[in-house]
């Protein structure tokens, strides 16, 4: 064995996202105790930090001890229980995931389902929630990172209060990347990631339950299915109020590495870095444009940190991908499920929304197309985008 070097990319596909050295150099502090006096004023702070992020007081706002897939399966485990009916909106990847966990968990799961790339339809939602009076739960995907489309959360989270059902939001690739207001629109249950739009590595998933949630999750018929997962348990860990008991043993430096995100992200201010993300997404929007290039989701539903950009009929996308990584060091994504090979994904999350970010990612598809023979016009992007980014940027 030898010391393993990775090599130095620029992240702009799906997620991870690039880790700002700040996050890394935390993360090389020493480990202490997860029972460390010194580390419980860390936790405190840190799940402050988290309901800032959140816009939220919940009391229970925690990140599981596993990457956002275990903060879905934390949300469902926790309030799914046996028989009971959950409505799940699906228009991409992660809506197929809630459906699993439901199914999982012994639940009834009714879809609502819209067409990859198009966003969810309220009325067709609200039809759902009628025909199924005994629905208990309404889950959605705020940001689907499969398709770059966003869900009107508010109007959703709305609507489950309506109908006397819970929500779950599905915020992974939201969170510090377009406004996430947990408590202004209700939501009850809600999971995010740290390799998104917070920019620190993987491994980690946020999550904050309401009072209303809580006091579901307490009266709950049956254990949940998962020791490790249920939260009855957890909480006793990260609730100093009761005196910590020892649960498992947490990922102390993967914490430290998402507090300072958190500090970073505080130090930025929540207002700025949503108007960064959406800056970025209007330069590269132009440059793509003036390229010749065009976006799957329409204007009105488009997610600023992931941007579906449809192949060009003719063109090898697999080719493009492999090109840019081997000659500049840059990822990009590829199409998930239907739109496999028909699109790639551009996420411009946390440390990636940067103007430089930006310029680089133009440049290298412009040239990969152009080794292709594609037809875009040359020249144009960069110039697009530059006009395109804010004077302050
Ligand atoms: C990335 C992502 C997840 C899963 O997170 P992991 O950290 O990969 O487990 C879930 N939902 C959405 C919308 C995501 O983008």
């Amino acid at each position: 064995m030898q010391s393993f070097q990775p090599p130095e990319r620029t992240l702009m596909g799906p997620g991870p996202s690039d880790v700002h050295p700040r996050v890394l150099a935390a993360m090389a502090r020493p480990t202490i105790g997860h029972l460390d006096p010194a580390f419980q004023t860390f936790m405190e702070e840190l799940k402050a930090g988290l309901r800032a992020a959140f816009k939220t007081e919940n009391a229970l706002t925690i990140p599981v001890s596993a990457p956002g897939s275990a903060g879905m399966e934390t949300c469902f485990a926790n309030l799914v229980e046996p028989g009971d009916t959950v409505v799940i909106c699906q228009n991409g990847v992660f809506g197929g995931r809630m459906r699993e966990n439901v199914t999982r968990a012994g639940g009834n799961a009714v879809m609502v389902e819209a067409e990859w790339g198009r966003s969810i339809d309220l009325d067709a939602t609200e039809a759902a929630l009628k025909d199924h009076p005994e629905a208990k739960i309404l889950a959605f995907v705020h940001a689907e990172t499969s398709t770059g489309v966003r869900a009107d959360a508010a109007a959703l989270c709305a609507l489950a209060r309506q109908h006397d059902c819970l929500s779950i939001m599905d915020t992974v690739t939201g969170l510090g990347g377009i406004p996430v207001d947990v408590d202004g629109w209700g939501a009850d249950a809600v999971y995010s990631g740290t390799q998104k739009c917070l920019s620190a590595p993987p491994g980690l998933s946020p999550v904050t339950f309401s009072d209303r949630a809580v006091a579901v999750i307490k009266a709950r018929a049956h254990p949940v299915q998962s020791w490790f997962l249920d939260l009855t348990l957890v909480m006793d860990y990260w609730d100093g109020a009761g005196g910590r008991s020892y649960h498992h043993t947490a990922p102390v430096n993967a914490l430290y590495g998402l507090h300072e995100a958190l500090l970073m992200l505080h130090e930025e201010g929540l207002d700025a870095a949503w108007a960064r993300h959406a800056h970025m997404h209007t330069a590269l929007k132009a440059g793509l444009e003036a390229m010749g290039l065009s976006l799957l989701v329409d204007a009105a539903h488009r997610l600023p940190q992931l941007n579906a950009v449809s192949v060009p009929d003719s063109v090898d996308e697999a080719a493009i991908r492999k090109f840019v990584l081997e000659r500049y060091d840059l990822e990009i994504g590829a199409g998930l499920g239907t739109l496999a090979g028909k699109v790639w994904r551009l996420g411009l999350m946390g440390q990636s929304a940067r103007p430089d970010r930006v310029i680089k990612c133009l440049a290298a598809l412009e040239d990969a197309l152009a080794h292709q023979q594609a037809p875009i016009s040359r020249g144009k992007a960069i110039p697009a985008a530059q006009a395109a980014l804010p004077d302050d940027s």
